[in-house]
């Protein structure tokens, strides 16, 4: 039976060559063409699943002048699959353009579903799933990150990020400077001969990061969401006011961070209140 015409959105495998659907194999042997990333990679799949459909490039570089003859092809009531490297098209992958330029001149697009990292590491971390926030890839420098990280301080669900091994341990300062010294979860080279789930607190794994290098390979980085407060807004302006009388403003925010669990930075604030407040009250 041959394919309807349209874009067919067609996940892919994350490692292990064998987490490919029924459907996606039938959906990329009859199309009239596949879009990838790379067509090295793609040949590699394409081969192993005897599918000789053309290949041919779609992905940031050339976006912009391919996705008309694209359209185009649609037009022609072709069927066309777009792949990523790896997993699912347009998560932290290109296509969005596409898909959204085909959605809105009113063609048909279907999912093809299948492995995607984010949801591969948020279903085996062991971190609450009712609700999650995939974040993407986070910012390379430093002032970036942290901060994207502030700005998520306030989600109340797990959090998920793409990151390289090089980056994690830097990443993972942040977190628990931002975020507080939250448990996290770095899922690696899931479905792959190396994976790995390592559990424990950002703090913990910062260390352990530190001593032993960076992890190597493809990583998720799944950050649980706060802990219940047990502090209340009160309790935090004495401890810190206790604190403030004998420390610095970066110290007491740091020991009182310590203490509660409480993201430093959210400390560092309040102290610096605190301190211009106690100022004002007593010059
Ligand atoms: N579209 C893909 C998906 O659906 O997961 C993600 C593409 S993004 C460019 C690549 C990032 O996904 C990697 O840097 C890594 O953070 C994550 N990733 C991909 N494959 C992975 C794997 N097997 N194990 C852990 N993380 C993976």
């Amino acid at each position: 039976m041959s394919l309807q015409p349209g874009l067919y959105v067609t996940a892919t495998p994350i490692g292990n060559l064998k987490d490919i659907t029924f459907r996606a194999v039938d959906v990329l042997r009859q199309a009239d063409v596949i879009l990838c990333e790379d067509k090295r990679v793609t040949a590699k799949l394409c081969q192993a699943y005897e599918i000789k459909t053309p290949l041919s490039a779609y992905h940031d570089h050339n976006g912009e002048i391919v996705r008309p003859k694209i359209l185009d092809r649609l037009r022609n009531d072709q069927a066309i699959a777009i792949v990523s490297d790896a997993g699912t098209p347009l998560i932290s992958d290109p296509g969005y353009k596409l898909v959204k330029e085909a959605r809105d001149q009113g063609f048909a697009i279907f999912t093809v579903p299948g492995p995607c990292a984010a949801i591969a590491g948020l279903s085996i971390a062991g971190a609450p799933t009712d609700q999650f926030m995939f974040a993407g890839f986070l910012p390379p420098k430093a002032h970036a990150r942290r901060k994207t990280l502030m700005e998520l301080s306030s989600v109340g669900g797990t959090l998920i990020f793409y990151e390289t091994g090089p980056r994690l341990t830097e990443a993972l300062a942040d977190v628990e400077d931002a975020l507080g010294n939250r448990k996290v979860a770095i899922a690696r080279e899931l479905t792959k001969l190396h994976e790995e789930l390592r559990n424990g607190t950002a703090r913990e794994l910062c260390t352990h990061y530190k001593e032993f290098g960076p992890p190597r390979g493809e990583i998720v980085l799944i950050v649980y969401p706060p802990e219940e407060e047990s502090w209340s807004d009160e309790q935090i302006s004495q401890l810190l006011t206790g604190l403030l009388a004998d420390h610095s403003v970066k110290d007491a925010a740091s020991m009182a961070a310590e203490e509660t669990g409480m993201a430093r930075k959210t400390l560092y604030k309040l102290a610096l209140d605190l301190k211009k407040h106690g100022e004002k009250t007593s010059g």
